[in-house]
């Protein structure tokens, strides 16, 4: 068994394993080729009754779970969005896991309460926000978009929605485009409002944005209707193609019909730090609750999702609660960040953000974002140059997305989509890269973005080989 005594070894022997680990992805598939149920079939059905090896652990470790996992730090992962964790931060996350604290109330971990407040500060500069934003750490993307719903909920409500629940309530409506995350429809779920109650407004132009005319007539309609109008989730970087919304023109549309806004950048937001991209998200001043995940290209190890709310008061006053034994005494003008957040334990997350923005400086997270932004506009550029492929959407940030037509699978008349969807798996068997598909006005495409921080220009034309090398190697007709 592993006590104190033995732990530094083995946690030397860890960090050993890590290193060799991130050094060696290269030449590593970016995804396994795995059978669903392999894995499973390893693991004995029942626990041990007495301690295993150390030893025993650490192999079946290295024999059954590494060969059998997505590399989500491989310079060539290409799909989804990155879940960068800098080295930096890894090392933040064990000694806040040797500190295993509870961050819930100022009383139960001061130091990780201020440092989060400090961080909080850091980050709203470094994306150009102004000081109308607190900020708070919450667990994921998903958890910040449900506090700014369940915030929209209370507002309509005249802050009674915790104590009469909505059975009595008129019907609270939400606007977004169709280009929003699923989090959104599973915070509609999640508040009680209900997927009905989410009205997705078609997008159009380059960006795919919300046109807000037709969102003022939505709201118009619904009011006629009878129902509430209660908040408007606004996206900047949406997750199939990057596609954003004009940010001041919805605000300015939701502050005249007096409804509460909710930004989610999750992915993009981490690019505000460069302000030459700050123009996707113009007007961001304006919004009453804005989210971004420093765990996905920012660097810190997942999991790290940073809200900021115009007003911290409406948050509190949605999600704070205090039985008595959370009430902290002879404390005034101390923050319990519990309060503002659904789950009451929270881990110590500041940590990493202040090992990782002390130990890279914004300069360098800086550069790495650029670097990807360019890298993956050439290689949209150089498909672009090949006859057999189209440019789908053009790149946003540093994702776009691209379609395999050849001439010839063209004239047989061959199905475009299967033939992309063949593709796709080619490549991601081949293991060299790997991608992810989306719909794109009801056409299978493939999305390639470039956000790992191990990623060198290398790589991206590596990933043009092996595009083109897959792709004569899937049969057209
Ligand atoms: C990743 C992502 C989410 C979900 O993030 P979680 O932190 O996993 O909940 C939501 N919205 C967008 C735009 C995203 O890219």
């Amino acid at each position: 068994m592993l006590t104190w005594d033995t732990f530094g070894t083995w946690a030397k022997r860890a960090v050993d394993w890590s290193t060799r680990y991130h050094k060696g992805l290269r030449e590593r598939p970016v995804r396994p080729r795995v059978e669903p149920g392999s894995v499973q079939a390893q693991i004995p059905a029942t626990a041990p009754e007495s301690p295993e090896s150390m030893q025993a652990i650490m192999d079946d470790f290295e024999r059954i779970i590494v060969p059998n996992m997505t590399h989500w730090q491989h310079p060539r992962f290409f799909a989804y969005f990155p879940a960068n964790a800098a080295p930096v931060s890894i090392l933040a996350e064990q000694m806040a896991s040797a500190l295993a604290a509870q961050c819930m109330l100022w009383q139960t971990s001061p130091a990780a309460t201020e440092l989060e407040t400090a961080m909080m500060v850091w980050l709203r500069q470094a994306l150009g926000l102004g000081e109308q934003f607190s900020g708070v750490i919450q667990d994921s993307a998903s958890s910040a978009t449900l506090s700014a719903v369940l915030m929209m909920r209370n507002k309509a409500l005249d802050m009674r929605s915790n104590q009469t629940g909505l059975a009595a309530g008129p019907q609270l409506r939400v606007y977004c485009s169709q280009e929003v995350h699923s989090s959104v429809d599973k915070a509609m779920w999640v508040a009680g409002l209900g997927q009905d109650n989410l009205v997705k407004l078609p997008s159009k132009g380059p960006l795919r944005s919300m046109d807000p005319e037709a969102l003022s007539a939505a709201i118009a309609a619904d009011r006629a209707a009878g129902h509430k109008p209660a908040g408007v989730i606004i996206c900047t970087g949406a997750t199939s193609i990057g596609a954003s919304d004009d940010v001041g023109a919805i605000v300015a549309v939701a502050k005249r019909e007096g409804l509460l806004t909710h930004l989610d950048a999750a992915w993009a937001g981490s690019a505000m730090i460069c302000p030459e991209f700050r123009d996707l998200w113009l007007g961001v001043e304006g919004v009453d609750s804005l989210v971004f995940n420093p765990h996905k290209w920012l660097g810190a190890q997942f999991d790290c999702s940073v809200q900021f709310v115009r007003s911290p008061e409406l948050l509190v006053e949605t999600l704070g609660i205090q039985p008595e034994y959370l009430k902290t005494r002879g404390k005034s003008g101390i923050v319990n960040y519990s309060e503002w957040s659904v789950p009451l334990g929270r881990r110590f997350r500041a940590l990493k953000l202040w090992f990782l923005l002390r130990a890279h400086g914004l300069e360098d997270l800086r550069r790495r974002i650029r670097n990807h932004v360019a890298w993956s506009c050439d290689l949209a550029e150089r498909l672009r140059a090949e006859p057999d492929f189209e440019i789908t959407s053009e790149p946003i940030l540093s994702l776009f997305s691209f379609r395999y037509r050849p001439q010839a699978a063209v004239q047989a008349g061959t199905d475009l989509d299967a033939l992309n969807l063949a593709l796709v798996e080619a490549i991601n068997d081949d293991g060299r890269i790997y991608l992810t598909q989306s719909k794109l006005d009801g056409q299978s495409v493939i999305r390639f973005q470039a956000g790992q921080f191990e990623m060198e220009e290398q790589d991206k034309d590596l990933a043009y080989q092996a595009i083109l090398d897959c792709a004569r190697a899937v049969p057209v007709a």
